[in-house]
């Protein structure tokens, strides 16, 4: 589906088959004489048929259209190469250009899970199962060469101009654009409308990914924004409110996983299967294998979130790692 949000700025919505997030929100900016498409699906095909019928029904001409990727993941990145034209310069961060980098490799894969085992995830009961981690199996079919951005980097479509703000903590590199005269923030998934980004330790680079996260949230909430463009799920107005809520969420979590470490010393995996979860499922031992690994990474960036503060210790016995609540 497309529609037109302001003008010259279309959504295109891509299905995500299967996944909870159900939608990936796709941006094309239509300008002069390049375009620019902001994000891009998974690479899978239901989505390059999605995204392709909806830039097929504006006339695009891939050639003339350039490609900004908000973040690594592969629901944002993975149509990359398959759409970029020869001439399509491809923007993304250095810090998340180099992930989407190394994901292609198994070693990243391996790594990943070897620092979530650490951490309690039971591994040896999942080896086969993990390979189905949607990161791995719908990342892009070749990386492409990215032009990396930065902060207040300047990039002109038409009549609009965009700027590049750092927003980590989703991931290490998020970006999102902003577009001072018209006050349209595309946020990526720093800020969505009903549920709260996964954010998760399951990155090198940042050791404390909800305090960057939050932060990252104090900056947006001190820019002048009118709409938000968000990467899943529906466009916002009040942003500041929803910056508010999602504070409030952040806090609220952090007390539950306090609550939970009080009744003794636990490791991220084991508080994740004691807090609550805003999923369809009856028990944790129901969850599927990809929800306990997103729960788990959440978990973990919770708990080091609380060790920062000072309020867990962090213990580690036979190569795992434990929390205990300061006293
Ligand atoms: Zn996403």
């Amino acid at each position: 589906m497309v529609e037109e949000i302001l003008s010259n700025i279309y959504k295109i919505e891509v299905p995500l088959p299967g996944n909870p997030l159900k939608v990936l929100n796709s941006y094309f900016v239509k300008g002069g004489k390049r375009n620019l498409l902001i994000d891009t699906g998974f690479n899978r095909v239901e989505c390059r048929e999605a995204l392709l019928n909806g830039l097929g029904t504006l006339g695009t001409d891939l050639e003339r259209t350039d490609i900004f990727i908000t973040h690594m993941h592969a629901d944002h990145s993975g149509l990359v190469s398959a759409v970029a034209g020869e001439k399509s310069v491809v923007y993304c961060s250095e810090v998340d250009a180099q992930r989407i980098k190394w994901s292609q490799s198994p070693a990243y894969w391996a790594e990943n899970r070897a620092h979530a085992a650490s951490y309690g995830f039971p591994l040896e009961e999942y080896s086969k199962d993990m390979l189905r981690l949607p990161g791995q199996k719908y990342s892009p079919d070749k990386v492409p060469a990215f032009t990396t951005v930065k902060e207040n980097d300047l990039i002109e479509v038409g009549a609009y101009r965009f700027i590049c703000v750092e927003t980590p903590g989703h991931t290490p590199g998020h970006l999102c654009l902003y577009e001072p005269e018209c006050r349209i923030f595309i946020s990526g998934d720093h800020i969505l409308e009903d549920i709260t980004p996964n954010i998760t330790m399951f990155y090198k680079g940042l050791a404390d990914p909800l305090g960057e996260y939050l932060k990252s949230l104090d900056k947006v909430d001190k820019m002048d924004v009118g709409l938000v463009l968000p990467g899943h799920r529906g466009i916002m107005r009040d942003v500041h409110r929803r910056i508010e809520e999602l504070k409030k969420h952040y806090e609220n979590r952090l007390g539950e996983v306090l609550d939970v470490l009080n009744e003794g010393m636990m490791s991220a995996y084991q508080v994740a299967g004691r807090i609550t979860w805003d999923l369809n499922y009856s028990s944790w031992e129901e969850f599927p294998l990809e929800q306990k690994w997103f729960a788990t990474g959440e978990t973990m960036s919770h708990l080091e979130h609380l060790r920062h503060l000072d309020k867990v210790r962090k213990l580690w016995n036979n190569n795992k790692v434990f929390y205990e609540p300061r006293i």
